[in-house]
């Protein structure tokens, strides 16, 4: 029987889709460049949209010291039904449960950096100050985000000084056109866009 329909507090787990695993190269891979990095970032979002299992957004988690992948992840928020599954929420956590920690900046962990395909929302920035992320590189800006429809919420306007002040270095704009193309080809093709707001009437927005 259903578990959700046995138990009235369900446990709650997000899983990757099952394309994902065969859409990385082999652990040990090399990912030199930022640009390397970024480029599996939005292999992913791409594939995401693609496959139909989430929004136009990929981003990894990777040790900044052998520049190998800890762990990828794609947006999931409308097939888990949760509002948290943004593709930076997921990579961290998984990084978190593969590294063992729930700091990833912890004495004796090796530096890691979170890739995202775009610029992190309100939330996701908010993880990246509890997670122990090192290097922050984003492709897409949040404001092309906000040009196709979706809200990254409110954000201070000195959000990487903020970053940077925490010794959370930031790189913006890697391969921005790549990671843009993919929030227009997500258009295109009819995906939903989705945000908080979406049943508010026009004077409550
Ligand atoms: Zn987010």
């Amino acid at each position: 029987m259903d578990a959700i329909a046995t138990k009235r507090f369900p446990a709650f787990a997000l899983e990757l889709p099952e394309w994902l695993e065969a859409a990385i190269p082999p652990a040990g891979h090399v990912y030199a460049a930022a640009e390397d990095r970024m480029t599996l970032a939005i292999r992913l979002a791409e594939l995401n949209v693609r496959e139909r299992t989430g929004g136009p957004f990929g981003a990894a988690v990777f040790n900044v010291q052998t520049s190998t992948l800890v762990a990828p992840a794609v947006n999931l928020v409308l097939q888990s039904k949760s509002s948290i599954a943004h593709a930076e929420i997921l990579a961290i956590s998984l990084a978190q449960r593969i590294l063992d920690s729930h700091d990833l900046g912890a004495p004796g962990m090796p530096p890691v950096e979170l890739v995202t395909s775009c610029e992190p929302c309100a939330m996701c920035l908010g993880a990246l100050h509890w997670s122990g992320i090192r290097r922050l590189v984003c492709g897409a800006r949040d404001g092309d985000a906000r040009a196709i429809g979706f809200d990254e919420g409110s954000k201070r306007e000195d959000w990487v000084e903020g970053l940077q002040s925490r010794g959370i270095q930031v790189r913006r704009d890697v391969k921005r056109p790549d990671a843009v193309a993919v929030l227009k080809d997500y258009v295109a093709s009819g995906g939903p866009i989705y945000n908080a707001r979406s049943g508010m009437t026009d004077r409550q927005r």
